[in-house]
This record gives C-alpha cells, structure tokens and sequence, in this order.
C-alpha cells in the first residue's frame, strides 16, 4: 500500500481524493520531538488545547468506564472539542479541500506534535499523572485510527512495524475463512436494522505474542501454530498496546530530561503550572483563582454542609458517625483538599487529631507517632518536600472500590443507590433532583453531571458552571455564589459575618 506525504504533488481531482483516502491523517507514535519554531504563546495555547480536549475525553468516557473498543460511541459528543482543539485531521472531501490538505496537515502535526511533547514533560513526574495522561493519549489515539480508511490503517500499522499481514482464504490449510467467522466471537457485527449479523470479511495474521492477552485469555481471537487471526475490528486494541508501551518508556525518557525543561525560562513556569494543576480541567475560570472565603477552624461546620463537595462531606461525615478512623485512600482524599480549602498547617494537625480521636483506637500519642507524619507531607515538610495536591473529579472517579471499612472516591459513584438515596434525603435534597440523579447515574454513570445537579438543587439559580473538574471548584463555585447572595442581601450588608475570609 502507497503512503502519501505531505510534500508529494497535490493532484486536485477525484483520483487525488482516492489517493488521499489512504492518508495517515498524521496518526503517530511520536517517536520524534518537533523541531519547528513556535512563540511562547503558541506553545501554551497548543498545549493547554491539547489538555482540555484529553479531559474532555476522560469526562465523555466516565473515567475509567469505557472500554477502548467502545470509543466510537463518544466520538459525536466530541466534536466540538476536537474542532476548538485544532487537533483533528479529516480526509479533504472535495477537490478543493484536497489543495489546502497539505497545509492543513503540516499545521496539524506542528501542533499535535509540541502539545503532546510538552504534555509528556508535564505529565511524567508522578504515577498517578502518568497514568492518566497514557489512558487519555491511548484514547485520543484509538479514535484517530478508526478515523483512518481501512487502507491508512494497514499503511499505519506496518510503519510501525507490526508483523501482520491480511488473512487470504487459501492461504492455511485448516483454516478458511468461514471457519474464523464461525469461531471468532467478536467477528459477528450487528448492524442498525438488521436482525441477523453480518461477518467480519477482514481477518490480520500475526505472531500471537503481539496480541494484547486479555484477547487470548477471553479466546477473541483463534491460534493456531503460533499465529493469532485477528478480526479487522481488534486491530486497533493490538495497535494501541504498542502505542502504550511505546509512550510509557518514552515517559520514563521524559522524566529523566524534564528538569532542563522547568528552568527553561520561556516554558518552564507554564510546565511547572502544569504539574501542579495539570489533572484539573484548564478552564476558563482557573482552578489558581483566589477563594472567596477560606477554610478555618470556626467556620468548618458551616462549609461542611454549605460548600462541601458530596465526596468531601460524606468523608467527614462517616467518620464521625461510625467513630471509626479513616483509612488510607480516604485520608489521602480530604487531606489536600483541606489544605487547598485554606486550613493552615496547624488547623490541619488540630482538625486531624480531634477528628481521627474519635475513635476510640486512637490516641493523641498514636496520632503523633503514625498519622502527624502524613500531615507534614501534605504541607512539603517531610518526605519530597513538595507537599500533595487535591486530585481532579477524573482521578477521583477513577479511584479503586471501597473494600470493607473504607471510604474514599466519588460519592455519586461508590453508594449503591438505595444508600445513595437515604444520603441525598438526609442532606434534604429534593425529589426531583434525586431521580434526575439516579437517572444520570443508571443510563450512562454521569458521575460530575449528577454532582452538577446536586449542586444546582443546593444553590438555586445557579447553573453549576465549573462544578465537576475537581471538589475544590465545586467549593469555589459554591463559595461565590454564597458571596454574591450576602452582597445582594441588605441584612447581610448591615450585620457582616464573623466568618467572611
Ligand atoms: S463529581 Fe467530583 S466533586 Fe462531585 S462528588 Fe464526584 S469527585 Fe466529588
């Protein structure tokens, strides 16, 4: 199969489409770092577009809900992110869009290439960033090659280098086509309006040891003398192991340069902001935007039930109910959280000490000598002194389940719902807001739009902009609302409270 290249003749009639069909549409592994000129605005710009539509797609697919087989269902619900992003690519559909192609792609790739590498740099210095950042890209990536024509895809996927080549009847003796047909359980696609499904007619030959083993190990694929038949359909999971393990050592390389880059004067603020705040959704209203009112010892009861985020609340609040401390997930949840909300060191090491001495297991001793530790950390006073950030609604989500005894992660995620519903009816939130939210929580696990919704049913009139990034814009929504209702209240103007920060 022929490749085209960007400086190859553009043709501008019906066979130049045809020839373009079979374009890459700059789908890579980024195995080179750019090498173009770009000012320093360009580069925040391509790079902050980049990180907003990364967290689009984490939102569109719940996390960690969605498979990588099924991301064709999020791609409509994407378009508009993909379109401000400037990081799609499509086939020109008529001779003259088949002139602009070349531009387009180059100015594609210059973009995609710096967001991506100036990602790599922010994303690679913890495991949980880095992580999320190679879920994301492997997401990004497995919807950019089912936007590929079948031809770019076998195209693409020897450019890589991948042993496969496509499954001709005739070619193994014991093995027909109808045979993978009748044998492959992913090979039977069912189509809109029809009641019988229809065969897969394309099938890839490769060493079995390229195949991703949950694919063995579910037997969607058929071995036979070492060679694994592959349905066209799961090319893409075999295509984005490689991409993954690809990116993951290319992380561990920019972990070992990124400090170059953070004093690099021209980028190196920028990254850095990254770094910290780079699993909070980049949004207009930023998550380094002051609180209006901040967290202190006399005013915590009044926050906790006016401005804490659901996750937050219920934290605090099932400690104290079952008198039983939290564990560790959970501690590391509210402990930044607390901090970013405005506690100082000490209100923390105060807050944590009465709090965990509730139960009855822990003494003020005990909490010195195995949990003050963890509050210094928090701080940047012990450990690698650079302190903890509270984590983003995604990381939240994605958190694992609750074992017996723990509580931690998204609340709208974690409680069954008949413990959803007796907590929403203890905190007094209406009916209709409930089964909105059950709705939102059984038809598509809409975990941050059921947050919205339960914020909006706790601060009338408010449309809840912002709410489901993280827990701390949750609280800083909520805050300003609160703000804006005591300045437009005349009392509240007359009797200022004792709590305003
Ligand atoms: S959506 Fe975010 S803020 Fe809301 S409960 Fe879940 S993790 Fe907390």
């Amino acid at each position: 199969m022929k490749r085209v290249y960007p400086n190859q003749v553009v043709p501008a009639d019906a066979a130049a489409r045809k020839l373009f069909n079979g374009d890459d549409l700059g789908l890579t592994f980024y195995t080179h770092p750019p090498n173009a000129e770009v000012s320093v605005r360009q580069f925040e710009d391509f790079t902050a577009s980049r990180l907003k539509l990364l967290h689009a797609i984490d939102r569109a697919c719940n996390s960690q809900e969605l498979r990588l087989e099924a991301m064709k269902e999020i791609r409509p619900k994407l378009a508009r992110e993909f379109r401000d992003s400037g990081l799609e690519l499509g086939y020109p559909e008529t001779p003259g869009k088949t002139q602009s192609f070349r531009i387009d792609k180059l100015d594609f790739q210059g973009r995609d290439n710096i967001s991506h590498f100036a990602l790599r740099l922010a994303f690679c210095k913890n495991r949980d960033a880095r992580e999320w950042f190679l879920r994301q890209e492997q997401r990004l990536f497995v919807l950019r090659f089912e936007a590929l024509s079948p031809e770019a895809r076998e195209t693409f996927v020897e450019s890589v280098g991948l042993e496969c080549t496509r499954f001709q009847d005739g070619d193994y003796e014991m093995i027909s086509l109808k045979k993978l047909q009748a044998t492959t359980p992913g090979a039977r696609i069912w189509v809109e309006g029809s009641r019988v499904p229809q065969y897969e007619l394309n099938f890839y030959v490769m060493p079995f040891r390229e195949v991703p083993e949950r694919l063995i190990s579910g037997r969607r694929v058929v071995l036979h003398r070492g060679k694994a038949f592959v349905p066209a359909s799961l090319l893409k999971l075999v295509i984005t192991r490689r991409f993954k393990e690809s990116l993951s050592a290319a992380l561990d390389v920019a972990f070992q340069g990124q400090h170059v880059a953070m004093i690099d004067p021209r980028v190196g603020g920028f990254l850095r902001v990254l770094q910290e705040h780079g699993m909070e959704l980049v949004a207009p209203r930023s998550s380094s935007e002051e609180l209006s009112e901040k967290l202190s010892l006399g005013n915590f009861e009044q926050l906790l039930s006016r401005s804490f985020p659901p996750c937050m609340r219920r934290l605090v609040e099932k400690q104290r109910e079952t008198k039983k401390h939290l564990k560790h997930a959970g501690r590391l949840q509210l402990r930044p959280f607390l901090k970013a909300c405005g506690f100082t060191f000490e209100d923390s090491c105060s807050w944590w000490r009465k709090e965990l001495c509730r139960d009855p297991t822990l003494t003020s001793e005990k909490f010195e000598k195995s949990y003050l530790y963890d509050v210094e950390h928090a701080y940047g006073k012990k450990g690698h002194l650079q302190g903890q950030n509270c984590c983003g609604c995604p990381a939240i989500i994605a958190s694992p389940g609750e074992a017996a005894g723990q509580v931690h992660g998204c609340f709208f995620k974690q409680l069954e719902p008949s413990a959803l519903q007796q907590q929403l009816q203890r905190w007094q939130v209406p009916i209709a807001t409930m089964l909105e939210i059950q709705r939102l929580i059984k038809e598509g696990k809409h975990y941050q739009l059921a947050c919205i919704e339960y914020f909006k049913s706790q601060h009338p009139s408010s449309d809840g902009e912002g709410v489901g990034n993280s827990p701390m814009d949750f609280l800083r929504t909520s805050c300003r609302y609160h703000k804006a209702q005591k300045a437009t209240s005349p009392k509240d103007l007359a009797e200022p409270q004792a709590i305003e920060g």
